[in-house]
């Protein structure tokens, strides 16, 4: 059986469509999903009774069953949800000033294996479907009795390494019949495919590009992010200058600040040197230490002086508040330690 969240509205519209159905049918089908939250396919009261019975008959809406769940006291909310095969996957629900966002995962696992990320600890064993992804944000917002608002795809795994899913995700919770989360919305965090971020840059989406970067030379970024010895700082910078170039829209650089690794004054200086004249800001995040690895995150001294550094050299820069750090919310981290 068919999961009806696997379907964009144009994919639906066509497999209705094929099926002897209208096509504005799909548009009805979003909206009793996504808009009314409804999981019981018989309750679509404006469909017709065929198309129910085609519908029920053919497919199901749940996927995802809510295997634990963690409260910070910021109320940083951290779902861990089983998938169909037994695997868990994990979406962050945080709150801002300025509405809530949800931290979704795209991989079970992920083949980039940066030597600081606990998600990288597990090879990539699957993409998520579509499916999938969506029900992080569906059953998110049902089990918290909220809307969100904003959107990362920064969980765990490469989403440009699931690209042609997360592209269909971002049609369906940007869609106006879906979720309708605007596209200014939604950031789409990688560590750098080049290919992918050139593809996207074809797209011409408004939706933000976020760039792990991490360190500002290619010794140290490849050490940090085997990726980097595919596709060094050059080709990923050429290839960010090519994205601006085709869609006008401000970039972001993250750039994890790492005790004794990366966050000396000189670190900051070089840092600005590479991304002066890119239109783009830097955010500066607070490591979350996992406790397979011996990183340990900057001080919050050090952490303030390069934030500091970048801003006198001309460089906007942001310090990301630390969410959810009692409870395991860095990326992996929750699944890792359930995982067997
Ligand atoms: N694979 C994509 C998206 C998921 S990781 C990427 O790498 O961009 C999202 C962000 O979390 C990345 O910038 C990543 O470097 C960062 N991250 C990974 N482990 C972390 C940790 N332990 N503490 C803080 N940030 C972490
Ligand atoms: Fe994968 Fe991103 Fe973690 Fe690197 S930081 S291992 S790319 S999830």
């Amino acid at each position: 059986m068919q999961n009806l969240c696997d379907y964009t509205l144009s994919e639906l519209e066509a497999y209705l469509v094929e099926s002897g159905f209208k096509a504005f049918n799909a548009r009805q089908v979003f909206e009793w999903i996504y808009k009314k939250k409804v999981t019981d396919i018989t309750k679509m009261s404006n469909l017709s009774k065929s198309l129910r019975a085609y519908l029920a008959q053919h497919h199901h809406i749940d996927g995802l069953k809510l295997f634990t769940k963690q409260v910070s006291k910021d109320q940083t909310t951290k779902f861990l949800f089983e998938l169909e095969d037994g695997h868990l996957v994990e979406a962050v629900l945080m709150k801002h000033v300025y509405g809530m966002s949800l931290c979704v995962t795209t991989q079970v696992g992920c083949n980039i294996g940066c030597t600081f990320c606990a998600s990288g600890l597990k090879k990539r064993i699957r993409n998520l479907t579509l499916s999938e992804m969506v029900n992080q944000v569906r059953m998110s917002e049902t089990l918290a009795n909220t809307k969100i608002t904003h959107v990362v795809i920064m969980g765990t795994g490469e989403p440009f390494d699931n690209y042609d899913n997360v592209m269909r995700f971002i049609h369906v919770i940007n869609s106006p019949y879906g979720f309708e989360i605007g596209a200014r919305h939604i950031t789409v965090s990688t560590s750098g495919l080049v290919p992918k971020i050139k593809a996207f840059a074809q797209a011409k989406t408004q939706v933000n590009l976020a760039i792990s970067l991490h360190a500002s030379n290619n010794k140290l970024r490849s050490a940090l992010m085997p990726i980097n010895s595919v596709y060094p700082i050059e080709t990923l910078i050429d290839s960010v200058k090519t994205y601006i170039a085709k869609t006008n829209r401000r970039v972001t650089f993250e750039y994890l600040l790492l005790k004794g690794v990366n966050d000396t004054i000189q670190d900051a200086d070089h840092l600005s040197d590479l991304l002066r004249g890119i239109n783009s800001y830097v955010n500066l995040i607070p490591y979350n230490a996992v406790k397979e690895f011996d990183y340990q995150g900057s001080d919050v001294a050090t952490q303030k002086a390069f934030h500091q550094r970048l801003l006198k050299r001309g460089i906007t820069a942001t310090l990301r508040e630390e969410k959810g750090a009692d409870i395991d919310a860095a990326c992996g981290q929750l699944r890792a330690n359930h995982a067997k």
